[in-house]
């Protein structure tokens, strides 16, 4: 499954816009005929016997020190200390709030804070949130939890990776993105080399299991040779998981991008480039290509569970817990409990509103039907392992495949006889050429994307 190929013919054909598919149906489909009432119906269900799954919790900590200029997420940067602390005592409202609608039985598998930058906080601060979730929540301690916790090298000392590891995190993903000083400057992100690899000295010798680093390519300034050199610099850290992401320039959704010149940009042919020299070099060291933009060493846990079929997918990406109900907390986090997606409301001040008035901050969501449980375990299984069996399908969900995806089977036939997939007895696999192109494989079993203008709404595939 892991063999790739680089075919620049097929991405320029297929590399068109397309969902990332960390859900599906995608937040696209959420709206607001879904809120608090019927979040708090599937919580309910969810607790009932022989639905209950573990749980996994995502922290939204959306504050940053400084504006990353290609920044997409939902951040504010602010040194406002008030405003910092009035967020917070609301997260304890919802965390509060959360926590009374499931069993105290459950136990959580999985954390995770992400933001913004949750290393904005100190480890007192961080340590008072953890407390504050273990006092609501039975948190696993047995070895096999997975604690992560998204690292700003800017906004955290070396000695702080310790105090890091005794609050519980066992795993750690560092923004790196690019390690030249003018791509850097371009970006209003500038990190020391020297700074990254203390950190991840010190996490190491701390007793964190797992180090992953974000890179992006498409940054201004960026060039085959420059991207490179810093793919030769962040080798010689051997982190475990390595996550390069595409830059969608999207300056009319984000404002922070209208702060980069376009004309610095690389063109698409030199970005093609830039991951093709990339692919080479890390599956050169000995990286595993997981899919999407996700690459590990063999020894990583995400590679053992694609390797034995278990690999999931969710919101923060690859996962192996993402059987887990999720439940997120914070603006603009979105939880999947059950049935359901339920997607918190964007603004600070309308979050904070909300939890004065004693409600769950919910905007948004969507109640999955059948159909939507069934195309979201066939797409994830796409993502995840580049393969599909039908009489797996079939079973798992009692219809005959052929009737049920007539369409989908003619739509795939194009893919096949252009060397993305190739069908056999049992079903069909992506071949290595068609790796890169995942999404285009998946977006065949998407109902939503038969509105052409859908497809609009989502950044390029490559
Ligand atoms: S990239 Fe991260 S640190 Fe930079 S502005 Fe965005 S959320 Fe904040």
């Amino acid at each position: 499954m892991n063999e790739i190929r680089f075919d620049t013919d097929l991405i320029e054909r297929y590399g068109g816009r397309g969902p990332r598919y960390t859900s599906y149906p995608t937040a696209v489909q959420f709206h607001d005929g879904f809120g608090e009432t019927e979040y708090r119906r599937q919580c309910a269900a969810s607790n009932e016997g022989s639905e209950r799954r573990p749980l996994s919790i995502y922290v939204h900590l959306p504050f940053c020190e400084s504006l990353c200029y290609y920044c997409a997420c939902n951040k504010e940067v602010t040194r406002n200390r008030a405003r910092v602390e009035r967020y917070m005592t609301h997260l304890y409202s919802e965390l509060d709030l959360q926590a009374a609608l499931f069993d105290d039985t459950r136990v959580v598998e999985q954390l995770h804070l992400g933001g913004g930058s949750p290393t904005y906080f100190d480890t007192d601060e961080l340590g008072e949130l953890i407390r504050r979730i273990g006092e609501r929540f039975r948190l696993q301690s047995d070895g096999n939890q997975e604690f992560s916790i998204e690292v700003d090298p800017r906004t955290i000392e070396p000695e702080g990776m310790a105090p890091l590891y005794a609050l519980g995190f066992n795993r750690l993903s560092l923004g790196v993105q690019d390690l030249e000083q003018r791509v850097q400057e371009a970006v209003n992100r500038v990190q020391s080399f020297a700074k990254t690899r203390d950190l991840i000295d010190a996490a190491r010798a701390s007793g964190f299991q797992s180090v992953s680093l974000d890179l992006i390519y498409g940054l201004p300034h960026q060039s085959v040779a420059s991207f490179d050199a810093t793919i030769d610099r962040v080798l010689t850290l051997k982190p475990d998981r390595l996550a390069i992401y595409n830059y969608a320039h999207l300056p009319q959704m984000f404002k922070a991008q209208r702060l980069i010149d376009a004309a610095d940009l690389p063109d698409a042919s030199a970005k093609l480039e830039i991951l093709h020299g990339t692919i080479a070099k890390l599956t050169a060291a000995g990286y595993e290509y997981i899919g999407m933009d996700h690459f590990a060493l063999p020894s990583d846990e995400l590679v053992v569970a694609q390797n034995k079929g278990e690999l999931q997918r969710n919101f923060q990406g690859y996962s192996t817990h993402a059987r887990c109900d999720l439940i997120s907390l914070g603006v603009s986090a979105i939880s999947h409990v059950h049935h359901c997606y339920s997607q918190n409301v964007k603004s600070v001040n309308r979050y904070c509103q909300l939890l004065e008035q004693g409600h769950l901050p919910v905007e948004r969501g969507l109640e999955l039907s059948d159909d939507d449980e069934l195309r979201a375990s066939v797409i994830e299984t796409i993502m995840c392992h580049g393969r599909l069996d039908f009489a797996a399908v079939a079973q798992s969900f009692g219809l005959d495949f052929g009737d049920y995806f007539g369409a989908e089977l003619e739509a795939l036939a194009p893919l096949a006889d252009d060397g993305l997939i190739k069908f056999d007895d049992a079903g069909f696999e992506v071949t290595p050429a068609g790796r890169l192109l995942l999404r285009p494989v998946a977006m065949v079993f998407d109902r939503y994307l038969r509105e052409e203008a859908n497809k609009a709404r989502f950044s390029k595939v490559i």
